[in-house]
Formats: structure tokens, sequence, C-alpha cells
């Protein structure tokens, strides 16, 4: 068992199996959004991502990418591209010692393309569908756990499944999500 979920003597956690979890945007917050990648050369990742998915693995947070992927609906590639460049970024973070846990993407588009991508779901952003399938197939403690993304879109779907939610600007990832994870300690060890 990781330190960060060690029940705590003064402040037991609600259910010590759960765990926090962190969810990522991915282009524009994993990797440069370029629009509509769907292979891995044309993936940049942004800088300090994989040590960030790497500090998260090692604070115990669960990870998760959720990602609008209405590529899918506009018939630029197709779902099988979307699995096949998650398992290349997973390749990629396992260099590392990193892993996510779990990637789940939207194919769906209200508008473009044809049934059944064109629909009006509940999964692509700002609608949560994404984050609470996570939180139904996974162990998650939703007190203290964050998504970050890089639109207003995301933070929309972080706060309507009841998380804490960050933009990010660009700059080392790494950095943002130490800060995050700080704040997120300082407040688990803090009440009185
Ligand atoms: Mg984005």
């Amino acid at each position: 068992m990781p330190p960060s979920i060690m029940p705590n003597e003064s402040h037991p956690a609600p259910n010590a199996n759960r765990r926090r979890a962190a969810f990522f945007d991915r282009d524009g917050v994993l990797n440069e959004d370029i629009g509509f990648a769907h292979r891995p050369d044309q993936i940049t990742w942004m800088p300090g991502a994989r040590e960030a998915v790497k500090r998260l693995n090692d604070a115990g947070f669960l990870v998760f990418v959720v990602t609008n992927q209405a590529g899918v609906a506009r018939g630029l590639y197709s779902e099988e591209h979307v699995r096949t460049l998650h398992r290349w970024m997973q390749q990629e973070l396992h260099a590392v010692g990193a892993h996510v846990d779990a990637f789940y993407h939207c194919p769906h588009h209200p508008e473009h393309g044809e049934p059944p991508y064109r629909t009006d779901c509940a999964c692509r952003k700002p609608e949560p569908g994404m984050l609470l399938q996570a939180m139904a197939e996974w162990p998650v403690e939703p007190k203290g756990s964050f998504l970050i993304g890089d639109r207003d879109t995301d933070l929309q779907a972080a706060q309507r499944a009841g998380i804490e939610g960050t933009l990010y600007r660009g700059g080392d990832l790494d950095a943002v999500v130490a800060g995050i994870v700080a704040g997120i300690m300082a407040r688990s060890t803090d009440v009185g």
C-alpha cells in the first residue's frame, strides 16, 4: 500500500481501499494540441508530462486520461486509431516507469458525422460521463481527486463530476502537478 493511502489514525479515510485520482485531458496537456492527432508521429509530449504521471503513480493516485476525440465522428480516424495511439503512449510511459490506469475517449459529436457517432452523448466534455465512468469502474476517492485540462470545458466536466479542476497554461506539467499534490496533502493533514 503506497504511503499516501495509509490510514491516518486521527483522520481515517472514508474508505481505506479508495484512492485519489488524477484525470488528464490529453491534447494540450499530455501532448501538444496540433488538432486531431491520431498517430504516434504526431505526438510531442508536453514538458514534464511523463514525469507528472510517474509522480502521481508514486504518490498512490489512480491516473486517467479523459479525451474528446470527435475526429472519429468527423470520419478523420477510427476508434482503433485512438486505442492504438493510447497503447503507444502507455509504452512511452512504461519506459520512464510510469503508467496510466485507464484511457477514456469520447468519439462523438452532436452535429458532425453519422450515427452512431453523431449523437448528443453524456461523455463529451463538458459533460462528466468519462469521469463518472472511471469513478464507477475504479475505487476512486473523490476528495483529493482532480483534473487538469487546457479548456474551460475540461474544468466544467470536473465540476460536474464533483472534483477539483486546474487550468493548465503550458510549461512544466510535472511542476504544476507537484504543486497540486502538495496542496492536497497539506489539506488532508491540516483539518482539525
Ligand atoms: Mg485539450
